[in-house]
């Protein structure tokens, strides 16, 4: 996918059949992936990262960076593209982040880690994204 969907779906069946179900069970379900697992964890390749559910570009690959947790880590998201919620499922008070446009599951954004200047970490699977390397 290198352009973001015209329509969007609208049912759990339409998402169904665009999606892999790993892929459902993550976006469309706050799933996470195993760390360690994915595809993107170590990858330096430039481009923008997009959302695998609606090709919405997210993350540019300039802020990602090595952060040891197992996951694609961004220090910063491309401006509007991606909505935080409160998530207090598994006992703890975290941020879920969201892709603005389709309202799938990216992740957790946590803030005050100090790994980075921005200090924040956008914690992401990578079976909600999808690089568009640069051409
Ligand atoms: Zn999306």
């Amino acid at each position: 996918m290198t352009e973001p969907l015209a329509s969007l779906p609208t049912t759990d069946e339409e998402w169904r059949a665009r999606l892999s179900p790993d892929e459902f069970r993550v976006l469309r379900r706050a799933g996470t992936e195993a760390p360690w697992s994915g595809e993107y964890v170590d990858t330096r390749t430039e481009g923008v990262y997009r959302c695998r559910a609606c090709g919405e570009q997210l993350f540019e690959s300039g802020t990602k960076f090595d952060s040891h947790c197992g996951w694609p880590s961004f220090d910063d998201a491309i401006p509007g593209t991606v909505k935080e919620i409160e998530d207090r499922s598994h006992g703890m008070v975290r941020t879920e982040i969201r892709c603005a446009r389709c309202d799938s599951h990216l992740g957790h954004v946590f803030r005050g880690e100090r790994m980075t200047a921005k200090n924040t970490r956008h914690c992401v699977n990578s079976l909600s994204i999808r690089l568009d390397p640069k051409r």
